[in-house]
């Protein structure tokens, strides 16, 4: 049994999931108390709640204190059982963070599965559906599995309300090494707005042009989806290279300028690509449980986050297995295990 306090590291929602995803991959039981204890608002919020009753659902898992503002549970694993999951969080809370959650026990089973996950696909603090599809499943699949994730209906906070379908069909996992991106081939800005005035979109792109300027005019494209799935706007930035294609996002929020989201994500992308690095600030924690589950591997990040130091730390807890961090002369981050 392993006990961890939730308080320490990030010390948000990501240590429970993955020691939930961890259990499940280990056999390991474990407790949980001051859960998202370094949060202004501590305790299980919805998206918790869903992702945990995920990973009970696929792992045939005993879980107690599971609700809404509890700040202790204990979880014990069972057998994870392949197949159709539905899965509906009933706010805009992350479906990709429910991903999060159920994808590398079901990466490793011994059948496909097929998971509907409704809730948010773009809200702050989260992988935004472009991510998920673009950035992190293409890297996963090159470890062997089959990995497809579409969209059915976007999701924005508050009123969430988005759909997503995942399919996994599960393969052994081949150590990769992460090291070079390549070539920059194309960068796209897309500005999508849901029931909200157009405006909006035109401010963010104008914005994002004057920090990417050297990305051609028509890379800059306002999107305009249905009224309702809205309302709602985000804010998607993202550069195809050879090796990796990296998304960065920033999502409409009232009392916060669309210029000052803007330019945030749009110069969190100008410095990914100055970096040089493979993977960016948010593909580095989520590049973890994949590779220990490998076993091995290497990856190439910019400056480390807080996530990524806190998942290693839950990770060699489970496993046994510690990833090396070194730092290079130009400021890049090299992660490797094994
Ligand atoms: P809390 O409210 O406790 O912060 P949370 O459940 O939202 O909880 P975090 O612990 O902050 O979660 O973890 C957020 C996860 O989402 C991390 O894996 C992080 O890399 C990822 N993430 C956050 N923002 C983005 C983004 N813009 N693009 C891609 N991934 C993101």
């Amino acid at each position: 049994m392993i006990t961890i306090d939730g308080s320490e590291g990030e010390g948000g929602g990501q240590v429970l999931r993955y020691a939930a995803a961890l259990s499940l991959l280990t056999g390991e039981p474990f407790t949980i108390t001051n859960i998202r204890g370094g949060r202004a608002k501590p305790g299980l919020m919805r998206q918790h709640v869903t992702a945990l009753e995920a990973a009970a659902a696929i792992g045939s898992a005993e879980c107690s204190g599971l609700a809404v503002g509890s700040s202790d549970l204990s979880f014990r694993p069972g057998s994870v059982v392949p197949g159709e999951y539905h899965f509906a969080i009933g706010t805009a809370g992350s479906t990709a963070l429910v991903v999060q959650t159920v994808l590398l026990p079901l990466m490793l089973a011994d059948a496909p599965s097929r998971i509907v996950i409704e809730g948010g696909t773009h809200a702050a603090s989260a992988p935004p559906f472009e991510f998920l599809a673009h950035t992190l499943l293409p890297v996963l699949t090159r470890m062997g599995p089959r990995l497809s994730v579409s969209l059915e209906r976007h999701g924005f906070y508050p009123r969430g309300g988005g759909r997503i379908v995942l399919d996994i069909a599960p393969a052994p996992l081949t150590p990769i090494e992460c090291i070079e991106r390549g070539a920059f081939h194309s960068g796209k800005v897309e500005a999508l707005i849901a029931g909200i005035p157009f405006d909006i979109a035109d401010r963010e792109l104008k914005t994002a042009r004057k920090v990417l300027a050297d990305w051609p005019e028509d890379a800059f494209a306002p999107v305009q989806l249905p009224a309702d799935h809205g309302p709602g706007n985000a804010l998607l930035i993202t550069a195809e290279c050879e090796h990796v294609t990296e998304v960065m996002s920033a999502f409409g929020q009232i009392g916060i300028p669309a210029e000052r989201l803007a330019k945030t994500a749009a110069k969190r992308m100008a410095g990914y690509l100055a970096s040089g690095a493979f993977a960016g600030p948010y593909l580095q924690d989520q590049l973890l449980l994949p590779f220990a589950c490998a076993g091995a591997g290497a990856f190439t990040t910019v400056k480390l986050s807080e996530h990524t130091r806190t998942a290693a730390a839950l990770i060699a807890r489970f496993t046994g297995r510690a990833f090396a961090f070194r730092e290079d002369a130009e400021g890049r981050w090299l992660a490797s295990l094994g």
